[in-house]
């Protein structure tokens, strides 16, 4: 096995255009480590079948399930029609559906409380953020608004609010039910959209533990202003964090989302929690083989700027070309790495430092000196949780990663990380052999895999057997040696 070239993980949300076996097999084999099933969309059957596709296709890729949230939306319209709405009118909005549909005169925002929480003056935006509507006037029972940027509007189209103090519950009905049926399903990851405050990531872990499941790792969208202010929090209780731009985008104004993903991301690296970097990466390329050359720029941005992964929402979901998409993330996303600048480590400690993350410090500073001497090499992580191959890939070290580990969820769960190849061993005994027993086995794997070289160095990370707490060892081996000891 050679290892792959792109440290950057790409995660492939599905749907109608790739949930067939071998577009399935194609994403991966384009660069695809995570599959993302948007539980917006279709039944929990259809998830399950998906699902077992996807481990009879390849049983290591990760599965993240993300979870709809408090998203608001628009009524029905008259005869399932779209409508036009243009700069200038104005408009009836209800809180209620509408008898008959609504038109260009007026539609509903089926949502108990939104008129109330709503005054003149404040915004909200349709479709996407597409439409702008600014409210002129409050009435008993509906709103009059004026069209300040227009567009189409259509059934159930996305609706954002970000002046209103509406309280958007998390998770909602709809998402408990679906946690219930996640527990059971069991992927690696959960994304919970429309996260608030840290106590809404502590609701859905226990809601998933009281539903049987405690190894579900949690992944916060931040997508409203009010996560960005409780951001600290969010993140000290989630596992990883998705910079979901479709509603942050909507939510605060376009020129503060850069400077966010810059601030969100860096904050992540420090802590060793994985980010991924979320919507509109390659848009035109649902409906166009090749990406904009705008895209293409934001994919090398999102990489400089530290991110562990990218993400594809309808482009693979149900757009005309899902492997060019992810070809082209791919390459993208490669080329901006070989020019991302080496880290300072200094500047990602993070302030709660652990033992495992002093090692991963000073493992980046040896494989720089590794550089710089011309030793080829690699490193290898041998864990079971995953904790120390996440430590060692926060600092971006310039050598390649290989994780070891004893469990198959921690090699499923290392696909989000970055730069870390997780493999699978189920023929060492972890648990019983001593440090340098391991060290040799898991070198000779590594070799008869082909993921090492005999003719190179090897930077080992592993935790003590006897010191398991607070314990690890960290060793500059040379390949050879190990496999032919000399007497
Ligand atoms: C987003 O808003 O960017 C996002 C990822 O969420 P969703 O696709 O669920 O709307």
């Amino acid at each position: 096995m050679t290892i792959r070239e792109n440290p950057i993980k790409i995660i492939a949300t599905l749907g109608p255009a790739s949930d067939s076996k071998s577009v399935l097999k194609k994403l991966i084999d384009t660069g695809a480590d995570v599959f993302r099933l948007n539980f917006s969309h279709g039944t929990h059957e259809e998830k399950r079948e998906l699902v077992e596709k996807i481990r009879e296709v390849n049983d290591y890729i990760s599965i993240l399930a993300d979870i709809q949230g408090p998203k608001i939306r628009v009524g029905k319209f008259r005869d399932d029609q779209a409508y036009i709405l243009n700069v200038g009118q104005t408009i009836d909005v209800f809180e209620h559906e509408i008898e008959g549909g609504g038109d260009d005169k007026k539609f509903a925002i089926p949502l108990p409380g939104f008129v109330k929480s709503m005054k003149k003056g404040d915004f909200f935006y349709v479709n996407d953020g597409i439409i702008k509507i600014k409210v002129k006037s409050r009435e008993r029972d509906h709103l009059i608004g004026e069209v300040i940027a227009g567009g189409l509007i259509s059934n159930n189209k996305g609706v954002n609010i970000p002046s209103g103090d509406l309280e958007q519950k998390v998770p909602t009905e709809k998402d408990i039910k679906d946690l219930e049926f996640i527990a059971d399903l069991d992927p690696e990851y959960v994304a919970i959209s429309f996260v608030s405050s840290g106590d809404d990531v502590l609701t859905v872990k226990k809601l998933l533990e009281n539903y049987g499941n405690n190894d579900i790792k949690l992944i916060s969208k931040i997508e409203r202003p009010i996560a960005l202010d409780n951001f600290d929090q969010i993140l000290e209780v989630s596992d990883g964090i998705m910079i979901a731009r479709g509603d942050l985008g909507v939510e605060i104004s376009p020129d503060q989302v850069p400077i966010r993903q810059k601030e969100l991301i860096y904050k992540c690296n420090k802590e060793g929690k994985p980010v991924i970097v979320a919507t509109q990466m390659l848009e035109s390329m649902t409906n166009t083989p090749v990406p904009t050359r705008a895209e293409a720029n934001d994919i090398y941005n999102a990489v400089i700027d530290g991110t562990d992964s990218v993400m594809l929402s309808a482009e693979t979901a149900v757009g005309k070309y899902p492997i060019n998409s992810v070809e082209y993330m791919n390459k993208i996303a490669s080329t901006a790495s070989e020019h991302a600048p080496i880290r300072h480590p200094d500047d990602y400690d993070s302030d709660r430092l652990t033992h495992t993350q002093t090692l991963g410090h000073a493992i980046h500073s040896l494989a720089k000196e590794m550089e710089e001497l011309n030793f080829r090499g690699k490193i290898l992580v041998i864990t079971r949780r995953g904790y120390g191959a996440r430590m060692i890939s926060k600092f971006r070290p310039p050598l390649p990663i290989i994780a070891m580990t004893p469990f198959k969820r921690t090699a499923r769960e290392l696909q989000l990380i970055w730069g870390v190849q997780p493999i699978h061993i189920e023929s060492i005994d972890f648990f019983q052999l001593d440090a340098e027993s391991l060290i040799e086995q898991s070198v000779k794997y590594g070799v008869e895999t082909g993921y090492l070289d005999e003719n190179e160095h090897v930077v080992i990370l592993l935790v003590s057997r006897k010191f398991q707490k607070r314990g690890n060892l960290v060793g500059l081996y040379y390949v050879g040696e190990i496999l032919s000891p000399e007497e």
